[in-house]
């Protein structure tokens, strides 16, 4: 019988239910890849069927981070007091001379992580400079290959630098230091068009596991026709889009000063808004920006910790629920957020909502971030009918917590404490696609020794490498977040919904 037929039972668990806040022994029938049924415990299976002990555990769908970078990686913990602006002001320190094993690297620090805390699934806009190759693309694949986690890879683009994104910027740089960043061009948008059609005319991973989508990377940084170029490429292939969108006040300012308009006005009247697009942040919006991404099926992914991390601003989550767009919840990069932990996103996701609403039934439930974190997630990675719950039908994606872990002693209410009281800790195993990739705590096909060695000779090398551009970044600091400060200082001319209502 080929593996792709066979059988597994996962048995002696409790299964999450997110709307009945209940959590009830069931047993669960996995054929190949899919669950074919979550059946009364010891109701008998096929004679050939693996047994998959889970006594004492709690089986949740697999985690689904809506927006993560896996150049990010490499980076974590670089940086304290950055905004989004400084934050890309060290992009060529911090993520600078990478080679293909680079990314390779930190693809697999990336999704280590991501697989410990019980997330199954990722949308990844990895970043390759100066264009994306085939060779970037298998080596970001690989890392999720052999993680056995699945994931929908972007390569991120642009054809203008920070510098020449943000209006008056290169200007407030000192002469002397500015040089070689005014000298700095990002590869010419054809060029770039020409690698992505390139990418998605070789795709060489299985697409029920990696997929590949487009990521014009922010507004600002793309110039009208390359936003159009990348569009009708995702259209042609059948592909989604991803991107930045108003994440930060200095964004939305700029984005008043170079378009007449919002942001999402601006991408609206490019005709990028659709059931495809995805748009990280979504922070800055007024409400007609949200009607327009709901009008257009458009998913917003949630990033709370990346949003604090950079002091970027708070969505307006529930704003967005209200008018019908899908939400999905993501932590954003390694190097913003510094972590890659799903729990911790929807813990976020709860609480900030808090923050923005005097009006309590105006916060998230529970339910609510569990039901982003899984189904919002898949939508927005353009995977839902695939992943996100435990029911018959769906790929075998599942998280298995300790319920003798003390984030369960006692056991109140499974909803509520996977999104209030969970922090990753008491994930014991998970299966993707109805293999086992962790078990008890143990990754089954890699040796995180061997990688902690790798990863340490790799951060030496491009620490030494990337020295000259630590330098520059850290001279030309303050020049920048003071030039920033200024500008999210300005009055935003836009009925925004961020301040408190
Ligand atoms: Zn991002």
């Amino acid at each position: 019988m080929s593996s792709a037929m066979s059988f597994k039972v996962i048995r002696g668990g409790r299964v999450l239910d997110i709307q009945s806040h209940r959590a009830d022994p069931a047993d669960v029938l996995i054929e190949g890849s899919r669950i074919v049924e979550i059946m009364p415990p010891g109701k008998p299976a096929p004679q050939d069927a693996e047994t998959i002990d889970a006594s004492d555990r709690l089986l949740i769908p697999g985690l689904i981070n809506a927006h993560t970078h896996s150049h990010g990686g490499l980076a974590k913990g670089a940086g304290d007091r950055w905004s989004l602006e400084l934050l890309l002001h060290a992009a060529r320190w911090i993520s600078g001379n990478r080679t293909a094993e680079h990314m390779y690297l930190s693809a697999l620090a990336s999704a280590l992580e991501m697989v410990r805390k019980g997330c199954t699934a990722c949308y990844d806009l990895f970043l390759e400079l100066p264009l994306p190759t085939r060779e970037g693309l298998e080596a970001v694949g690989r890392a999720y290959t052999e993680v056995g986690m699945r994931a929908v890879v972007a390569p991120m683009t642009a054809d203008r630098t920070f510098y020449q994104a943000i209006p008056g910027l290169l200007d407030a740089l000192p002469p002397p230091l500015r040089h070689d960043i005014e000298a700095a061009r990002m590869a010419p948008g054809d060029a770039t068009i020409d690698a992505c059609r390139t990418l998605l005319h070789h795709m060489p991973f299985d697409p029920s596991r990696i997929r590949l989508a487009l990521a014009p990377t922010i507004p600002l940084h793309c110039s009208d026709e390359f936003i159009i170029a990348h569009r009708d490429l995702a259209q042609e292939y059948g592909v989604g889009l991803h991107m930045h969108l108003a994440e930060s006040k200095v964004q939305a300012v700029s984005g008043i000063t170079r378009y007449g308009k919002t942001l999402t006005a601006h991408l609206d009247a490019l005709d990028f808004l659709s059931p495809r697009f995805t748009a990280a942040h979504a922070v800055w919006l007024g409400r007609d920006d949200i009607q327009r991404l709901a009008d257009n099926g458009a998913c917003v992914a949630h990033n709370p910790g990346s949003n604090l991390r950079l002091g970027a601003g708070i969505a307006a989550v529930h704003d967005m629920m209200q008018a019908g767009v899908t939400i999905g919840i993501g932590t954003d990069g390694a190097n913003c957020s510094d972590n890659q932990n799903m729990f911790e996103a929807m813990r976020l996701a709860s609480f900030v909502s808090r923050v923005r609403n005097f009006d309590y039934e105006a916060w998230l439930e529970t339910s609510q971030a569990l039901v982003m974190a899984t189904e919002g997630s898949a939508k927005a990675l353009g995977f839902d009918a695939d992943i996100g719950r435990l029911a018959p039908g769906y790929q075998a994606d599942i998280v298995f917590l300790d319920l003798n872990h003390v984030n369960y002693l006692p056991l109140n209410d499974p909803t509520h404490q996977l999104v209030h009281t969970e922090d990753g800790s008491a994930v014991d195993s998970v299966v993707i696609d109805g293999e086992i990739v962790l078990w008890q705590g143990r990754f089954t096909h890699i040796d995180l020794g061997s990688v902690r060695a790798k990863l340490e000779v790799a951060q030496e090398a491009l620490a030494t490498q990337n020295r000259d551009a630590r330098q520059l970044t850290e001279a030309l600091e303050a020049h920048v977040g003071r030039f920033c400060v200024g500008l999210a200082r300005q009055p935003y001319p836009v009925h925004a919904t961020v301040a408190m209502d």
